[in-house]
């Protein structure tokens, strides 16, 4: 199936076309589109692929998106309904989008509804209210601000809506009054004594200047960063640029410079961060150095809000698109450069439903839209650091860090057989002291939130596992529970153990929160700010927290790797990693990469400012050759070392993968499912030089009530596994019946 092309898709051509035949894709689980006939008045000039409909199905009325038109019905045409309506006055999707959706399709094997679903704003995909529909603002009129209060009389509300938007002389929009409490008969009522008005906003074709993009002067590079931003400013055409600068050497300094330069050819540029609501400083850079209009797009807005900076982005009234991954999506009208921070981040990818990876679709964008891409990291994937080492991408490198702060000293403490107090070491407890009586900041990376990992019975061992789950369950002390992390499944703490009745249970264990406990009472004179996913859900409150850090007061930051990720904390001088073992050890074979990634971006985090920072790393495996290599010759050789390994294993980058995961609340559904699967596939597999693995149970082969298995698919070469991928999908889809889940992961980023 195509997005684009008008050709025939039944199999036995019937005899001359007495219309057109609209190709609809809807959001469901399939891999088809749906066929529908235009209304009289709904000209074929007027169905272009790309704009939003809204049909009949079932018993509803569901919106999508036209693939494409035909001539011919595989489905019989009299049997087909209406388009109810045409949306919007131009296509939601631009074509390069459809093509893009279009190959993510085909290489993802996902539903053609899903995909070009995923790529809308939520609004977008769930009303029928059009993308381009003008909004209205109300703004004071000249006697409006001019008017003393007091002639208002006793109009208390009126006041205050005055008042208020006298704060905001380019007006606001009706939500947003509403939001602050102005109510629309105080604005009817302002309206009728000529004090306020409405004015029109958008659809905003409005463009930018080209002559106004700076807000703030540049900084002046360092000698590396000039000989880095060159060739990106010499490139006005698709190519790959891999940005491998250490922790601090001022990338998002060539970001800046690469995107003015951008602009300045009049061009938009799209930035892909991993998770914007944990790092507001980096949006804060981009809006603070550009007059330019900067919009941003993630899962901390409104789905109004989203949709009003998808529609900046899509008419060209903003210069600069800031946004996590479906940001990609987002149709640019003047595309001419695509960054992606920190081009390694696990958020990249989708874990569900539409798998698909950001950076790679992005890479793909690029070449559809024939733009340079961007990628950068101190610590690159594995896949993006082979491709640029083997030429493919042009590797662009800062090795020292910007301005005057230095790389900080690591420093690896064995604590085999040494006292702890709550899991630390003397030296690192004297460290901290030193550090803060310095007046400085430390920071205690570990990766557990929670208080304790397990909640035991000292008497006989007994310890409670989530009921539907293969996992046990991580006791929290505020409020006090048992919180099962993988299923969101809780419970009150029991008050004995359920095997021998002793009362005498005891958290085992370290996490944030015991932590947080321990550190205050043993630093009784220094604020302990703890940062996890538990004290962030709140609108605001990271950006609290990092406000409180700035202002730089000696405090202990304790957190889970919410820190770690891309922040600028000039005042932590000291990293204290507490425990990082497990993560040598893993089963994935990529848990190394991703620990010794976040090792090395948590250690980044320190010496940012005018002083040398110091990393303390506590281990029980000091000799660890993974450990060695990477702390004493540093990411570039130990990644060198995980490359060759996984070339002798043919892993990726080498080889391809693709996971067939299966999941059913009776363990021989999903088992016998796989085995009949890896039937049918052999033959296929083995002309293909593909290899199949399993079925096997996955790394938690129980979660959230089912069973858990999954089949693995490797081969050397890529169109191989593709092919073999595509048959497979077809026969998945059908055969596989509804009491099981199926999903299939192209590159898999975890194994689990
Ligand atoms: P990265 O993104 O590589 O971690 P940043 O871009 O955040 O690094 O830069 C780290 C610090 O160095 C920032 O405070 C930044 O303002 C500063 N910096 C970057 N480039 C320069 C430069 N050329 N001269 C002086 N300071 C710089
Ligand atoms: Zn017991
Ligand atoms: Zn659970």
């Amino acid at each position: 199936m195509t997005f684009s092309a008008v050709k025939p898709t039944s199999p036995t051509p019937r005899p001359a076309p007495a219309h057109t035949i609209v190709q609809v894709a809807l959001p469901v689980p399939v891999r088809r589109t749906f066929d529908y006939l235009p209304r009289a008045d709904q000209p074929v000039t007027e169905l272009q692929p790309g704009r939003r409909v809204q049909v009949p199905f079932g018993k509803k009325q569901v919106i999508g998106i036209i693939a494409g038109v035909a001539p011919h019905s595989a489905y019989g045409d009299d049997k087909l309904k209406t388009l109810t309506a045409l949306l919007d006055d131009e296509p939601a999707l631009t074509p390069p989008i459809l093509r893009l959706c279009q190959w993510a399709t085909d290489y993802y094997q996902h539903a053609a509804g899903d995909v070009l679903g995923a790529a809308l704003p939520n609004q977008l995909r769930n009303s029928a209210d059009g993308w381009d529909e003008r909004t209205w603002r109300w703004q004071l009129t000249q006697k409006g601000r001019l008017i003393g209060l007091e002639q208002l009389g006793r109009a208390k509300r009126q006041q205050d809506a005055i008042r208020l938007l006298r704060e905001h002389p380019d007006g606001l929009h009706q939500q947003l009054l509403t939001g602050f409490g102005v109510q629309p008969v105080i604005l009817r009522a302002l309206a009728d004594k000529g004090l306020i008005e409405q004015h029109e906003d958008g659809p905003a074709r409005a463009h930018w200047r080209r002559e106004q993009i700076l807000a703030e002067s540049p900084l002046t590079l360092n000698e590396e960063q000039k000989h880095a931003l060159a060739p990106l400013d010499a490139c006005a055409e698709f190519r790959v640029f891999l940005l491998e600068g250490v922790t601090g050497s001022g990338k998002t300094e060539i970001y800046l410079q690469a995107i003015t330069h951008c602009l300045q050819q009049g061009k938009q540029a799209l930035v892909l961060v991993p998770e914007i609501g944990l790092t507001p400083q980096t949006l804060h850079r981009f809006q603070q150095r550009f007059a330019v209009p900067v919009v941003s797009f993630h899962s901390h807005l409104t789905d109004r809000e989203r949709l009003a900076s998808w529609r900046k982005a899509r008419t060209g009234a903003a210069a600069i698109l800031i946004g996590t991954r479906s940001a990609l999506f987002t149709p640019l009208e003047n595309l001419g450069l695509i960054i992606i921070d920190e081009e390694h981040d696990l958020s990249y990818k989708q874990q569900d439903g539409f798998r698909y990876n950001a950076r790679d679709l992005a890479i793909m964008r690029g070449k559809i839209e024939n733009v340079p891409v961007l990628l950068g990291s101190a610590t690159p994937s594995l896949e993006s650091l082979h491709n640029a080492r083997s030429g493919r991408y042009v590797h662009l490198a800062l090795t020292q860090r910007a301005g005057n702060a230095q790389q900080p000293r690591f420093r690896v403490l064995d604590i085999r057989q040494k006292p702890l107090t709550h899991g630390m070491a003397p030296e690192m407890l004297e460290a901290m002291q030193q550090t803060l009586q310095a007046g400085r900041q430390v920071l205690v990376f570990i990766n557990r939130r929670g208080y304790a990992p397990v909640l035991m019975c000292h008497d006989c061992g007994w310890y409670k596992e989530c009921p539907h789950c293969d996992h046990r369950m991580t006791c929290h002390a505020n409020p006090a529970h048992l919180h099962c992390h993988h299923c969101n499944h809780q419970e009150r703490i029991p008050r004995h153990c359920e095997h021998c009745k002793s009362t005498d249970l005891r958290p085992i264990g370290m996490g944030t929160e015991r932590l947080e406990d321990n550190l205050t009472a043993l630093f009784p004179k220094f604020p302990v700010i703890r940062i996890d996913r538990d004290t962030t859900q709140r609108k605001q409150a990271m950006a609290q927290h990092l406000e409180r850090i700035r202002q730089g007061q000696p405090c202990i930051l304790v957190g889970t790797q919410m820190l770690a990720k891309g922040h600028h904390f000039p005042r932590v001088t000291l990293v204290a990693i507490c425990d990082m073992d497990a993560g040598l050890f893993a089963a994935d074979f990529r848990a190394t990469e991703h620990t010794a990634q976040l090792l090395m971006q948590v250690a980044g985090r320190a010496g940012r400012g005018d002083d040398r920072g110091q990393v303390i790393l506590q281990t029980h495996q000091p000799g660890h050759p993974l450990l060695q290599t990477l702390l004493a010759e540093g990411y570039g050789r130990f990644a060198t070392e995980l490359l060759n390994e996984r070339k002798l294993m043919g892993m990726p980058p080498f080889g391809h993968l693709a996971l067939l995961r299966a999941e059913s609340a009776d363990p021989r559904l999903a088992t016998g499912f796989l085995q009949q699967v890896s039937l049918w596939l052999e033959p296929l597999a083995q002309a293909a030089q593909v290899e199949i693995w399993g079925p096997a149970p996955a790394l938690m082969p129980k979660k959230a009530r089912r069973y858990r298995y999954q089949l693995m698919l490797r081969a050397d070469q890529r169109p191989a596994l593709q092919s073999v991928l595509k048959q497979l999908a077809q026969h998945l889809e059908a055969t596989a019946g509804h009491q099981l889940r199926w999903s299939l992961d192209v590159d898999p980023v975890t194994l689990d």
